[in-house]
């Protein structure tokens, strides 16, 4: 299918795209790597007036290293973030999570800003970004401005994001010595998004849970930040009734939609199975 006609610009700053998007109001559209937007246009889902094409644009590329917070560009592409030497060393959680989206080609156009902006609660990123405990460097006419990745997703499709605002950056502090880390994703088939996803961060100390965070993928309207089955493993040993107490959050925390993927009662269930596994992976690598 063809999209309906559209204006197209293509600025070279990031001051010439929030200008545009102010100029433009709600009839416009921010392009980074269209795998989300323009099979929503192609479908009529979105029939955006303009589109405002970010790829020319120097200052939202690149992943570094500054003052011990690594800096991702929102335009790096799934490709780049999983080539990075300094995400292999530092954030290897987001490489391997990097691996498990779409398929190649996606994953060469598609970038970790749209997969965040779009808001889609199938997306991997979102849930990543949670248990990862990620910043958003949104930047609009008034300046700069940071939100926490737990507080960014306020619904399916709708996020922190101003309509005259551009999520720049993600900034995200480096794994501590010692920490366990996995990203678990229930999938039909290769290419697929998730039937249900959990992402761990695991560090033990004196033989007791010392710090967790837990994301969950596709399991209700936004990725969720799994704070009870946190609770019930932090200050503890790894036990088999401790996991199964975070499972049991998890699955009461999930209210997925159902769809061809399962239905709820399935896609609970897998919720909390995921999470079993990936506490465990995480565990196995905890120093
Ligand atoms: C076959 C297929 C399978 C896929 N499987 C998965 C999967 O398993 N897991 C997964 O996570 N994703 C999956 N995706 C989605 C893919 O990762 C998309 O690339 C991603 O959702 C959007 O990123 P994009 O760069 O393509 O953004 P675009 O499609 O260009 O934009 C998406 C939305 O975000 C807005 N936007 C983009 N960048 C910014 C920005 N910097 N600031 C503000 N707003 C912005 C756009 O205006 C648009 O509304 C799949 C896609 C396809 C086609």
């Amino acid at each position: 299918m063809i999209p309906p006609a559209f204006d197209y610009h293509a600025p070279h700053t990031v001051a010439e795209a929030i200008a545009l998007l102010s100029s433009l109001g709600d009839d416009a559209k921010l392009l980074a790597g269209g795998h989300s937007l323009l099979p929503m246009m192609k479908l009529r889902f979105a029939q955006p007036g303009a589109l405002i094409d970010i790829n020319r644009i120097p200052e939202l590329r690149g992943i570094s290293e500054q003052g011990g917070v690594i800096r991702i560009g929102a335009m790096t592409s799934e490709n780049e973030l999983i080539a990075s030497p300094l995400l292999q060393a530092k954030l290897p959680l987001l490489v391997e999570a990097a691996l498990l989206i779409a398929d190649p080609q996606v994953r060469n156009r598609g970038t970790i800003g749209g997969d965040i902006a779009h808001g889609d609660p199938g997306n991997d990123h979102p849930a990543i970004s949670m248990a990862l405990d990620a910043t958003f460097v949104l930047q609009g006419p008034q300046g700069e401005r940071q939100v926490k990745a737990v507080d960014f997703f306020h619904g399916t499709y709708m996020t922190a994001l101003a309509e005259d605002e551009i999520l720049t950056a993600i900034l995200i502090a480096p794994l501590a010595a010692g920490t366990g880390y996995a990203y678990q994703k229930l999938k039909r088939k290769t290419g697929d998004w998730a039937t249900a996803g959990a992402a761990v961060v695991l560090r033990m100390a004196g033989g007791v849970v010392s710090h967790v965070s837990i994301g969950l993928t596709n399991v209700a309207s936004t990725a969720l930040r799994a704070s009870e089955a946190e609770a019930a493993l932090m200050g503890k040993p790894l036990t088999d009734a401790s996991i199964d107490a975070a499972v049991h959050a998890v699955r009461a925390a999930c209210d997925p939609a159902e769809d061809l993927r399962g239905d709820v009662e399935y896609k609970t269930a897998m919720a909390g199975e995921m999470t079993r596994r990936a506490i465990r992976a995480a565990a196995a690598r905890c120093a």
